[in-house]
């Protein structure tokens, strides 16, 4: 008999989806997710909870530590609960994790979630506790979702392969996630497919390098030349074989795979929405090469114009690390001067801190904690500066907006444009108005979002079809084709 569960995720989109994976073999194995219930019974006879983990930026075994130690006393209540732990410090630790940390039963890797649902049932009739962190490297597994009509949220996740073949100096995920295995065409196709059957109208095809996709149903490519990616070929066979579909975009391509046969896909399809955030990590040719990034400054900055060329008015966003080993100002400088270059419209920016097994451990972390500090908040500083220079100029103009749900004020609900922007729409439409793409007047720019009204003519004809669950979380555990 399976039981009750929750699952708490710490970390990246690529944690998230797993989490969702998670959930669904849990539900299509019989298993009740706790968080369902009315908030009174939560918790209390609860049979399992997941920690799906991130070692990517924390300081992830000592949060972990401290997470377990908040459900002690549970435990102690109900010595039954199993309390796993899942995710990147899963595959990082696997067995030492349970030397280490008290209370945990079962730790559990990425390529072993679909073993999930077994492996707590054995650890709920007493099994000893367990490691299982194996990849699947000769048969990946991928899950993949079978939504039914009216369970899709507007706008959904869909695997396209897992690992990492890139050997950032950073960067955990090589080690924690693996080599990079595909998935077929195909069965992505036909995910994205059921998805839009459902309701969903708009797919991000998730992938750690996701523009180095590379069909496992063909034949491999005669050479390791980035061009011979069949990302561009995935694109289109989404765009010819999903017409439904209204939105398409992609995330995160490596700057090195942005080749032209992916630069003429932007030109030539309209489904591909114009943004695209492409991580650049620094703006100096001596901390790019620390980093083996492998692409320089200027090959970034050619690409980003070559986007632009291709589809007008296309937007980026990036990632950064500020205080990586050895960073001048100078060096600094180089980054701030490339946001401002670039004009990025969005930007997540990190301090370095050195992660367990990956090759900057052998540079000595030698920006102090205070300049690392010091150096985000002015990196952030300009990054606004662009966001708002940027969302500024869409004052006064008509976006068409996916509106994807409620926003968190009343009375308003919420979506995107196709270059991303977010968008607060007051609206008095008697109809659901989830999952419409309206032409909206922007009437005003916040300090990260725009906030308009519909025109009259969106509002007058609104189609008559099958709309997504506007009551939906925007994430959602769905039955699973197996
Ligand atoms: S491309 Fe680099 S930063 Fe991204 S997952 Fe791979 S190793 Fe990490």
């Amino acid at each position: 008999m399976a039981g009750r569960y929750l699952v708490h995720t710490f970390g990246c989109q690529m944690n998230a989806h797993d989490s969702d994976r998670m959930e669904e073999v849990l539900r299509a194995n019989g298993w009740t997710c706790v968080a369902d219930e009315p908030a009174s019974d939560r918790r209390a006879d609860v049979d399992l909870i997941v920690l799906n983990t991130c070692s990517v930026r924390e300081k992830a075994e000592q949060k972990l530590r401290s997470e377990v130690g908040k459900l002690a006393p549970l435990k102690e209540k109900n010595p039954g609960l199993v309390i796993a732990v899942a995710g990147c410090v899963a595959q990082q630790e696997g067995e030492r994790l349970l030397a280490r940390v008290p209370h945990l039963d079962l730790v559990i890797g990425p390529d072993n979630i679909p073993e999930l649902p077994a492996l707590a049932l054995e650890q709920m009739a007493g099994a000893p506790p367990r490691a299982r962190t194996v990849f699947d490297l000769d048969a990946p597994r991928f899950l993949a979702a079978a939504p039914r009509a009216g369970e899709a949220p507007v706008s959904v996740y869909v695997t396209t392969m897992k690992g990492c073949d890139e050997r950032c100096s950073f960067c955990i995920v090589p080690y924690t996630r693996g080599p990079e295995r595909y998935r077929p065409s195909d069965e992505i196709v036909s995910e994205i497919a059921r998805w839009v059957e459902a309701g969903a109208r708009e797919v991000t095809l998730l992938g750690q390098t996701v523009d180095s996709f590379r069909d496992p149903a063909l034949p491999p490519p005669e050479s390791d030349d980035p061009d011979e990616s069949q990302f561009p070929s995935l694109l289109r066979a989404v765009a010819e074989r999903v017409p439904g579909l209204v939105r398409l975009r992609y995330t995160s391509p490596h700057p090195r795979h942005l080749t032209p046969s992916l630069v003429r896909a932007h030109a030539e399809l309209d489904v591909l929405a114009e943004h695209v955030h492409m991580p650049v990590q620094s703006g100096s040719d001596r901390m790019l090469k620390r980093m083996i990034r492998r692409y320089k400054r200027a090959e970034y900055v050619e690409r980003v114009a070559r986007l632009r060329a291709a589809r007008k008015g296309l937007t980026l966003s990036t990632d950064v690390i500020v205080g990586f080993p050895g960073e001048t100002e100078e060096d600094f400088e180089a980054t701030l001067d490339l946001v401002r270059e670039v004009g990025f419209v969005g930007l997540f920016g990190f301090k370095y801190s050195p992660r367990p097994f990956t090759p900057a451990l052998k540079l000595e972390d030698d920006v102090s904690e205070a300049t690392k500090s010091e150096r985000l908040a002015r990196l952030f500083d300009v990054a606004e500066r662009c966001t708002r220079a940027h969302l500024a100029t869409l004052v006064g103009t008509t976006q068409a907006v996916l509106v994807e749900g409620p926003s968190k004020t009343q009375g308003l609900v919420e979506g995107r444009t196709r270059r991303n922007e977010i968008v607060h729409v007051e609206t008095a439409a008697s109809v659901s108005i989830v999952g419409e793409v309206l032409d909206v007047e922007i009437l005003r720019a916040n300090k990260h979002s725009l906030f308009g009204r519909p025109t009259a003519a969106a509002l007058a004809s609104l189609p008559a079809r099958p709309r997504p669950n506007a009551a939906a979380p925007r994430r959602r555990a769905l039955p699973l084709v197996l």
